[in-house]
């Protein structure tokens, strides 16, 4: 993919390596889950027969999505094998106990927004509740243990729905948006500054090889956003939502 880009002589200058990771990460989270829904629907049509369940996956990898084993480096019988087991495993809402046990062991708010839960606001009159969401998105294979399960509140958790990993391709306007630098920060979307908090996280697990879980408790809630870099330009890249004065790690929000 980097070849590819580097290829058309795009003169990206500092956002080349941003655009880069952004393009390889959309991508693969795109095959993911397309896999995974294939996976889905051939274990519904052959419920009973896993040889048939990874022949017939096997051949819509192929057919569909052009994922041949040529273009696989691994070994793609076992790869096949693991994407059958992920689907398997896949959508689990967590148990009531489980739902307690992770209220109970966390901060008693909102790891997204930061509103602490029992207190009042426009859209919980009655006090905010938690629900506890999925840090690594199950559409994605995210397990439903503890360790990645966090408290959020319902307003945050149905929206973080939809991004799932920052890469995901509805978000590429926003990446790509012209913003006007007079309304930049203020008319950022809450979509926007979610995936801004999730790409944060996500760079933080990868640069200091913590849990998702954990990267989200380090940064903290989501802050009004900054430029990182105040000689640069508003656009996706040079954003931040979170207060980085927090973390002890020295680590670069890429
Ligand atoms: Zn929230």
């Amino acid at each position: 993919m980097a070849d590819t880009l580097q290829g058309t002589g795009l003169r990206l200058g500092r956002r080349f390596s941003d655009l880069t990771n952004f393009f390889v990460g959309a991508s693969v989270l795109h095959l993911q889950q397309r896999l995974l829904r294939l996976a889905h629907d051939v274990r519904e049509q052959y419920p009973l027969d896993r040889s048939q369940q990874v022949m017939t996956l096997r051949a819509r990898a192929c057919d569909t999505i052009q994922l041949t084993p040529l273009e696989y480096r691994g070994d793609f019988g076992i790869f096949i094998e693991e994407v059958l087991t992920s689907a398997e495993q896949m959508p689990k809402e967590p148990s009531r106990g489980l739902k307690r046990t992770v209220i109970r062991n966390s901060p008693n708010y909102c790891y997204s927004c930061g509103r602490e839960f029992g207190a009042f606001f426009e859209d919980a009159p009655e006090g905010l509740k938690p629900t506890v969401d999925h840090v690594w998105p199950r559409a994605l294979g995210g397990d439903t243990i503890e360790a990645n399960l966090l408290p959020a509140c319902g307003a945050c958790n149905s929206a973080k729905g939809h991004i799932a990993a920052w890469q995901m391709a509805w978000i590429q306007p926003i990446v790509f948006a012209d913003i006007d630098e007079t309304h930049a920060l203020s008319s950022l979307s809450k979509e926007a500054k979610m995936a801004l908090h999730v790409r944060a996280a996500m760079s933080y697990s990868q640069q200091n090889g913590s849990s998702l879980k954990d990267a989200f408790l380090a940064i903290g809630p989501r802050e009004p956003p900054v430029r990182i870099d105040s000689e640069q330009g508003y656009d996706f890249f040079n954003l931040r939502v979170h207060d980085d004065s927090r973390t002890s790690v020295i680590w670069t929000p890429n």
